[in-house]
Parts: structure tokens; C-alpha cells; sequence
């Protein structure tokens, strides 16, 4: 904490929103369907920080561990002086913790959902928290690109079941689009980030196999490391942590 206190996080996201619109301006029309939203990834990160953001302009913050999502989500300085944050969750969702999350103020988006279990488990609770009887959550279906053990994610292969899933059987819930993390370091000097161009493909078989228009189903994909390419691959949801942040302690540090 001590270090993120000399990070200037609205000058962090100043710069980050430019770099955001220059490589928007770059993309082929093919791409552009979305004008690309930034999520501050806010982990490790206090309330107080939340805050400074979210008095810089930033409205959508991303949370990947569920105690830290309900601690900053239900904090009453955050409800007091953020009426207006949307909250995504962007960690790996387990369905006994599904009530903790949808129970969080102000959630706007989980885009995990990994598997038909728990979508059916969300699409379940919902009722128990919606403020009005057609709201509904939305969700991201994650796919793991890359095929590492350690990524979660559904197959690709398996994407497209899954969101017909969400959209035939869950009423309660929002098909939005597809997310990946991806390898980390690629060296985008290589060409397409494989991660993103997999991603994209994925979108492209379930939208011919459910007949959904392509332009409706958005993409999340890019980090600090990759956000300009991502966006110029047509990504319209980027999550950036450390170039807004500054460095983040890790686990034991
Ligand atoms: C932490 C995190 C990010 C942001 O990472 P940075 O490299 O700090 O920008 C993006 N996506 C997920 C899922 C994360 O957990």
C-alpha cells in the first residue's frame, strides 16, 4: 500500500485513456463496433485508491478475488462517494460464493462464467437479489484460449454450447460476450496475440452456430501489457491494472 500512495492514478489514467482512444482510432471498421470501455483492475489496491479513481472520472472497477470484491463493494465510503461504480468480477467464480457476489452493490458485470453449472447456479440466484422483477445480470462466458492448466475458462470447443446455455436456459441472465486472459508476455512484435485472434474466432463459429450478429457480442481481452493491441483486434472491454496503479504487491510480498 505504501508504494501505490506516490502512484499519481489520475495522470495513470489520463495517459491510459488516451492510449485507449489513439488505438480505437486505429482499427479497421471490421473492428469498431464497440467504443472499448476501460476496467481499472483495482486488486490489492484499497478503498481509498478506489476512490481517487473514481473521483478521476473511472466508473468500472474489476475485482478477481470475491473477499476483496465484498469488502470494497459493501465499503460505506465507496457507497457514499461512488454511487455511480460499476463493479465487474473477473476472477474465477465457484458457485458456492455465487450469493456473496450477486449480493454486492452496484455489481455490473461478471465475466467468468466458465461453465453450464454455473451459469444455471447464477441464473438461480438472481431472484433472490434483483432490485426489479426484469432485471437481469449480465455475464461474460471465459474462455481459456491458450489451454493452460492454470487458466480458467472453458474450451473453446465447448464455447458455443455454453452460451446457448445462457441464452436458452438462464433467463436471468444477459449474454454480453466472451473474455479471455491469455498467455502472459507475448512479444506482439510476432504478430496477433494468438489469445486474441483465438478469441475472436470463437466469436465468430457461435455467432454462425446460434445465428447471433457478431456486432452484438463483445470481446474482452488486454491487459496493461497488451490493451492497445487488443483494442486494434476489436477487443471493447480492456481491464488494466498496473498502468493505473502503479505496481501491485503480490501474494507474500
Ligand atoms: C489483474 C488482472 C488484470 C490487470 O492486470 P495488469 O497487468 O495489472 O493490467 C486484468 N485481468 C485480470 C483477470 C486480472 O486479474
Amino acid at each position: 500500500m505504501l508504494k501505490t500512495t506516490m502512484v499519481d492514478i489520475a495522470a495513470g489514467l489520463k495517459i491510459v485513456r488516451e492510449k485507449i482512444s489513439a488505438a480505437a482510432a486505429r482499427r479497421t471498421s471490421e473492428c469498431a463496433s464497440f467504443e472499448p470501455r476501460l476496467v481499472a483492475a483495482s486488486k490489492t489496491h484499497s478503498v481509498p485508491i478506489v476512490i481517487e479513481a473514481y473521483e478521476a472520472g473511472q466508473r468500472h472497477f474489476g475485482e478477481n478475488y470475491v473477499a476483496e470484491l465484498l469488502e470494497k463493494g459493501h465499503h460505506p465510503d465507496i457507497l457514499e462517494k461512488c454511487k455511480d461504480i460499476r463493479w465487474h468480477f473477473i476472477g474465477h467464480l465457484q458457485s458456492n460464493k455465487v450469493n456473496k457476489v450477486l449480493g454486492v452493490p452496484n455489481l455490473y458485470l461478471i465475466e467468468t462464467v466458465h461453465s453450464k453449472k454455473l451459469a444455471t447456479c447464477l441464473d438461480n440466484a438472481w431472484p433472490k437479489f434483483r432490485k426489479t422483477d426484469d432485471s437481469r445480470v449480465n455475464v461474460m462466458v471465459q474462455i481459456n484460449t491458450s489451454g493452460e492448466d492454470e487458466k480458467n475458462g472453458c474450451e473453446p470447443k465447448e464455447a458455443s454450447d455454453l452460451v446457448k446455455h445462457v441464452l436458452e436456459n438462464c433467463k436471468n441472465l444477459k449474454f454480453d460476450g466472451l473474455m479471455t486472459i491469455g498467455m502472459y508476455g507475448y512479444d506482439v512484435s510476432k504478430g496477433p496475440n494468438p489469445d486474441f485472434v483465438s478469441l475472436k474466432n470463437c466469436r465468430e463459429n457461435i455467432c454462425k452456430e446460434l445465428n447471433l450478429d457478431p456486432k452484438t457480442v463483445e470481446l474482452s481481452m488486454g491487459m496493461s501489457s497488451d490493451f492497445e493491441h487488443a483494442i486494434e483486434l476489436g477487443s471493447s472491454n480492456v481491464r488494466v491494472g498496473s498502468s493505473i496503479f502503479g505496481y501491485r504487491p503480490r501474494k507474500g510480498e
